[in-house]
């Protein structure tokens, strides 16, 4: 063991020569002498959890200023809270304790430009593999997807009340995020058929007191 070898941690190299990483883990070499400390846990650290996509122009830390150990971030193309997006959101917000929903959506989406057929027919001719059971989403009007999803999350039985969820357009030509949708997390969103209204808690008939970010989201089908 030398000197200078971090006794702290467990993990040892596992090959001298990885090239296609070496640049990786050079970076990282030097982060360690800035990482702060973990502090104890405390429940609950992360107080946010942002869906967003997998564009690798999207820093969502940057973007949204958020500390080390603040957020939960999960990421999937395009950012839909479809697939799996509901098993992460019921355990970040029921196990791990987070209070907050950001659903970060983006301009010039790859998803606004591929049909799920071309996708599927390009995967299989590269590796011979079968991909037609592969979950390739397009995006049509990326500002309604938004919005649709948004009231996905808003509506799913494992997202209290409570928790206040909001949907943004991040451009990925300058870095901003511009809020497209909020649902105020006192309303439930139920849908009916093709159509969504809303109630406050606690009492109101169906179909009144809809507020307006649900009427943004009635009109979608
Ligand atoms: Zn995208």
């Amino acid at each position: 063991m030398t000197g200078d070898e971090d006794t702290r941690s467990p993990y040892r190299e596992v090959a001298d020569d990885h090239p296609e990483f070496e640049d990786l883990l050079a970076t990282n070499r030097a982060y360690v002498d800035t990482h702060p400390p973990l502090a104890p846990v405390v429940e609950p650290v992360p107080r946010l959890v942002v869906l967003t996509c997998i564009d690798a122009r999207i820093d969502p830390v940057a973007a949204l200023g958020l500390p080390v150990g603040y957020a939960q971030i999960f990421r999937n193309p395009g950012g839909l809270a479809t697939e799996e997006a509901p098993t992460a959101l019921a355990l970040s917000l029921h196990w791990f304790g987070n209070g907050r929903v950001v659903v970060m959506h983006h301009t010039d989406c790859g998803l606004t430009k591929l049909t799920p057929e071309r996708a599927r027919r390009r995967i299989r001719e590269g590796t011979g593999a079968d991909a037609s059971g592969l979950a390739i989403t397009a995006i049509g009007d990326a500002d309604e997807r938004l919005r649709e999803d948004v009231a996905l999350v808003r509506s799913s039985p494992f997202v209290r009340v409570t928790v206040p969820v909001i949907g943004l357009m991040f451009d990925v030509t300058n870095g901003r995020v511009a809020p497209l949708l909020w649902l105020r997390p006192a309303t439930t969103i139920f849908r009916i058929g093709c159509a969504y209204a809303s109630r406050p808690i606690g009492g109101g008939v169906l179909f009144r007191g809809v507020s307006p970010s649900a009427q943004m989201v009635r009109n979608q089908c």
